[in-house]
């Protein structure tokens, strides 16, 4: 299937796991999910991150090291090089926090969930500014040198708050948007399930594009488009 992407004037876009899994970065959920076989669920939260730094800090630090090992794909490559009409504009939101699509040359990505080689520090007073970082910690919690409280990776963990800025971002693209495109997420959890009805309820072109479908049909989705992101969006936008 073609989709003529510059027919449309306010394109947005949502990525989940399923979009890197072609880099070779495992997906929680899915046919081929748990990373490490773990289920950062039960530690990946604020409370697991007060109870035991150090474990949380392992995970990331595996995630940082297969961040850093993995390569962008065909699908993030077909979307950094979406066409689009004269003045069109095209928001890409990704769940991500491998920074693959920034990789692959998407120059806006609205990171809803941070992204895994930038620290920050735990305490919310604290005015140290986040910065990148690539370093892995499996033997301490690295301090914070402003304050001394433990520092942690600048991801939402399970159960946080979306970044403000990121949710806000999301939400005005969506008011006007035209066309909207769900890729390699399970459609049926928020943020998916909310952001398809907003852009359904503006009129957009709603399409979900995922290796499995959907486990509960959602009525707001109006196309789906089962197969490797990688393959589809090659043959839908030109790889
Ligand atoms: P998810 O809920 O978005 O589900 C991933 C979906 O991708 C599954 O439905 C699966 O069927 C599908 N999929 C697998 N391979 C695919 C392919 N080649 N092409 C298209 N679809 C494919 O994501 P999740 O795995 O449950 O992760 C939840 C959250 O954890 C993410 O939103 C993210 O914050 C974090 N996470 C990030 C990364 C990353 O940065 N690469 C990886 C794992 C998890
Ligand atoms: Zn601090």
């Amino acid at each position: 299937m073609k989709l003529d992407t510059k027919a449309f004037r306010n394109i947005v876009v949502l990525t989940g796991a399923g979009i890197s899994a072609g880099s070779g970065l495992r997906t929680y959920r899915g046919a081929d999910g748990l990373w490490n076989e773990m289920d950062p669920e039960s530690f990946s939260t604020l409370e697991g991150f007060k109870r035991d730094p150090l474990r949380v800090w392992r995970f990331y630090s595996d995630v940082r090291d297969a961040v850093l090992a993995a390569e962008p794909n065909a699908a993030h490559r077909s979307l950094a090089k979406m066409p689009l009409a004269a003045g069109a504009s095209l928001t890409l939101i990704t769940q991500n926090v491998d920074a693959l699509h920034q990789r692959a040359g998407s120059v806006e990505v609205v990171e809803l969930h941070g992204t895994a080689c930038r620290t920050k520090c735990s305490n919310a007073a604290c005015r140290l500014v986040p910065f990148e970082d690539t370093s892995v910690h499996r033997k301490e919690v690295p301090l914070c040198r402003q304050c001394g409280s433990p520092l942690r990776p600048d991801v939402t963990f399970f159960g946080e708050m979306l970044p403000m800025h990121a949710a806000m971002r999301a939400k005005r693209a969506l008011r006007d948007c035209d066309l909207f495109l769900a890729i390699g997420t399970s459609g049926t959890v928020s943020p998916a399930s909310e952001y398809v009805r907003s852009a359904d309820y503006v009129g957009a072109k709603t399409l979900y594009i995922n290796l499995e479908p959907l486990a509960t049909p959602n009525r707001y989705f109006h196309q789906s488009v089962l197969g490797r992101a990688e393959d589809v969006l090659s043959s839908m936008l030109g790889g």
